[in-house]
């Protein structure tokens, strides 16, 4: 009985289980006083508050690699983003859930975030990272796979089958799944789980796998809402659905539309961005998306994308970028970033860089770094990773305060000129993308 009440109800979040957590601060606006869809806001969780626009480092295992929790709190993270995916594999969402929910496992006091697994699940389906699935608009194929990798997942209308890259073993996601998983690992934020499609895939394709989303979402909310009030005892936790679409303006647009008539808390938008598109395809989403709700661009961190998303309405963003590349030996600086392990820097008694406050700018010199770095010493890591990560949330804190006052766009055309002037210095987007 009750469960016909469930199918017979029109599917939306209600009341019970949403919760207005987000406020705007203060909106964008240029001299002449147009306004633009980006703004500053205040997220409100049961673990704290997340000014924004705000940088949500990724802890992909319950940990931002090498370096302390405690460190991230120092260096500025409001908040840590983990893998759903990866969590589930490894240790298992039950020994999450017995230790008191994601953050109390990893003795993180702030407010967290998990993403649903759909990306990770597909993105492994075809054997490519992120940006190697979107080096193409010319190719339209919804077979491809990257050279000499099997497909190790299977999309069908009910969920995604797929090989655990740890062992082999195989597992299954639906969206009923994703939920009861996220709602497990207990983080503050929890995304709906969705089909991530890439630019090669075709047109029609894109234009099914957004019905599938769409059914799915509508699958999350209900699974959520039944969650929420089975586990009461339990902080709430958010919902957010995410908008996929690819590159095309009529279904981002239908795709935002879809997700806001289901009464998300928020919204993440995911899927295939190439570069040059980006902010377009960000200002097509946030202008069907409800005001009063916040919207995260998942996967992107790249400095000069942080000021084209803002503008164009992105509240809140997460990228394992700054961790991989600082354990890559790639450091952020105002002029560009550069490799630490390059012969220059062997006698270089400066810090990473002068203008920072980061422990390890304060404390540590470009040739005790290098020579970390070539000795493999795993102290490279952790003090590469405390600067580029407080590069980043320092970026988005300065961003944050440029809008009130009036100087976003003075700060923007400051820092793109100095970041993106010596060509030489700066790895090309793609080549950093795909470290
Ligand atoms: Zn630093």
């Amino acid at each position: 009985m009750l469960a016909k009440q469930i199918l017979v109800r029109a599917v939306c979040l209600n009341d019970a289980v949403t919760k207005q957590t987000f406020t705007v601060d203060a909106r964008l606006a240029d001299h002449a006083q147009t306004t633009f869809l980006g703004r500053t806001g205040t997220i409100s969780t049961p673990h704290g508050q997340i000014k924004t626009p705000a940088f949500i480092p990724v802890g992909t295992l319950a940990t931002v690699k090498a370096v302390l929790p405690e460190s991230m709190g120092d260096l500025g993270a409001q908040a840590l983003l983990s893998n759903a995916y990866h969590l589930y594999l490894q240790p298992g969402p039950e020994v999450v859930d017995e230790a008191g929910g994601l953050g109390e496992f990893m003795n993180w006091s702030g407010p967290t975030f998990t993403d649903s697994g759909g990306f990770q699940v597909l993105s492994l389906g075809v054997g490519f990272k992120k940006i190697l699935a979107m080096d193409s608009t010319t190719v339209r194929s919804d077979e491809v796979i990257a050279p000499g990798k099997d497909r190790m997942a299977h999309v069908d209308d009910d969920g995604v089958t797929f090989k655990s890259h740890i062992d082999g073993s195989m597992h299954r996601f639906t969206p009923e799944i994703s939920m009861q998983v996220q709602h497990q690992l207990g983080a503050d934020i929890i995304f709906a789980f969705d089909e991530c499609t890439t630019l090669m895939n075709t047109r029609d394709y894109q234009e099914r796998s957004l019905e599938r989303t769409f059914a799915w979402a509508k699958r999350c909310v209900t699974e959520h809402e039944r969650l929420t009030l089975e586990r009461s005892h339990r902080p709430y936790q958010e919902l957010w659905g995410v908008v996929q679409g690819a590159q095309y303006e009529d279904l981002r647009r239908l795709a935002a539309r879809q997700m806001a008539s289901l009464g998300f808390d928020g919204f993440g938008i995911g899927g295939a961005l190439e570069k040059d598109a980006l902010g377009t395809i960000v200002n097509w989403v946030c202008e069907e998306l409800p005001e009063n709700k916040p919207r995260h661009l998942l996967g992107i961190g790249d400095p000069i994308d942080f000021f084209i998303a803002v503008e164009a309405g992105a509240d809140t963003f997460d990228c394992v970028a700054p961790s991989r590349m600082a354990r890559n030996g790639t450091v952020l600086h105002p002029d560009g970033r550069f490799h630490i392990t390059n012969a220059p820097y062997k006698r270089d008694f400066g810090p990473i860089d002068d203008e920072c406050d980061c422990y390890t700018c304060l404390n540590y010199t470009r040739a005790y770094l290098h020579h970390l770095f070539k000795a493999h010493e795993r102290l490279s890591a952790t003090l590469t990773t405390i600067h580029n990560e407080r590069f980043i949330v320092r970026l988005m804190d300065r961003i944050r305060a440029s809008i009130p006052a009036g100087e976003f766009f003075e700060f923007k055309a400051e820092f793109m000129g100095r970041f993106t002037a010596d060509k030489n210095r700066n790895t090309s987007h793609d080549a950093i993308a795909s470290e």
